[in-house]
């Protein structure tokens, strides 16, 4: 049994944070939003004290939080001065990969080992245990971190050294934001062709156009039922998220002068559609905004 901390408690952190606690561990969980701390005592999970003593007896500590000035200023003003040195960290937030580093940097000088994990696999994968972990950090502190990950994911891949997490991650979703869109295109000019949707779906689906966006999450209702077009677009993943990471991506490629024109171009659109009132909306419903300049969701 270890002693586990958990920061950040929200949509994704708490689904996590209550299968560590149900498979046996002693977890404290930590929120800095009291109505985030009441929903998971009412789902069964237990709050620590205060950070500082939860801290200072932990042999894991755990953060999902927002985004990259959330995780720098809980590192630098909470965790390394207070955590116990014997403590392995792992942050499962999506942030940009020079803040990832540079807080694995300050536990390091600490004598800390800090893992970064991001995950895909969203709110359901949380709550079913069976989210991916995209892993950067030394093998020492992945072999610690792997059994307790294997609670929450069920692919667990070591991604190679400080970051490499967050860079597989933020590739990844510049795949997606960019594949997503050229389906979305596909279909609508379709239509406008008058070729059914099934049909351009069962061709496709089987041809070189093949790709998740399309056989798994299809954005047009009708061929894959599970999707969020079948829902009006509620997400799923929003399209927030989805401008969110491709800015990730815009920053890693302008910081390291790579060649990104559809990823900025993907980023753009999605700009545009959370602009246009659609960050709340599934990702997915780029096809709507693109075919008519409409962001928001059906209500179900
Ligand atoms: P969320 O906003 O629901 O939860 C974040 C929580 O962190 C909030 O409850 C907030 O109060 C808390 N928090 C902020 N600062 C804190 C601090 N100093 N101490 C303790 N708690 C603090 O967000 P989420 O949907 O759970 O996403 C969390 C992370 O996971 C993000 O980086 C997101 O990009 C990533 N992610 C989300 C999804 C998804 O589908 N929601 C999927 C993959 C990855």
């Amino acid at each position: 049994m270890a002693r586990i901390v958990f920061f950040g408690l929200g949509n994704m952190g708490r689904p996590m944070a209550l299968n560590l606690q149900n498979a046996g561990h002693q977890l404290l969980g930590h929120d800095i939003v009291p109505s985030m701390r009441d929903a998971f005592v009412a789902a069964g999970g237990r709050l620590g004290d205060d950070e500082a003593s939860s801290l200072a007896d932990a042999d894991f500590v755990f953060s999902m939080l927002p985004a990259g000035p959330h995780v720098r200023k809980l590192y630098e003003e909470m965790i390394i001065p207070h955590v116990s040195k014997n403590a392995t960290l792992v942050d499962c937030s999506t942030i940009d990969v020079e803040t990832s580093r540079l807080v694995a940097g300050l536990a390091a000088d600490a004598g800390i080992v800090m893992m970064d994990a991001p995950v895909s696999g969203g709110t359901v994968g949380a709550e079913a245990g069976t989210l991916t972990f995209m892993v950067g950090g030394d093998d020492g502190g992945f072999a610690k971190a792997k059994p307790l990950l294997d609670i929450m994911g069920k692919n667990i891949i070591h991604a190679g050294g400080h970051g490499n997490g967050q860079a597989a991650k933020i590739c990844n979703n510049m795949m997606l934001g960019i594949q997503m869109i050229s389906v979305c295109e596909a279909f609508n000019l379709a239509e406008s062709l008058g070729l059914d949707a099934q049909k351009l779906y069962d061709i496709s689906s089987t041809a070189s156009g093949q790709c998740w966006s399309l056989t798994t999450y299809c954005p047009t209702p009708g061929p894959v039922p599970t999707s969020p077009a079948n829902r009006g677009y509620q997400p799923g993943f929003t399209a927030a998220m989805m401008r969110k990471d491709l800015g990730l991506a815009e920053q890693a490629a302008t910081s390291s002068q790579v060649a990104t024109p559809l990823g900025n171009q993907a980023a753009a659109l999605y700009q545009m559609f959370c602009s246009a009132g659609g960050q709340d909306v599934d990702f997915s419903g780029m096809i709507r905004f693109l075919k008519s300049g409409q962001a928001a969701g059906d209500k179900q």
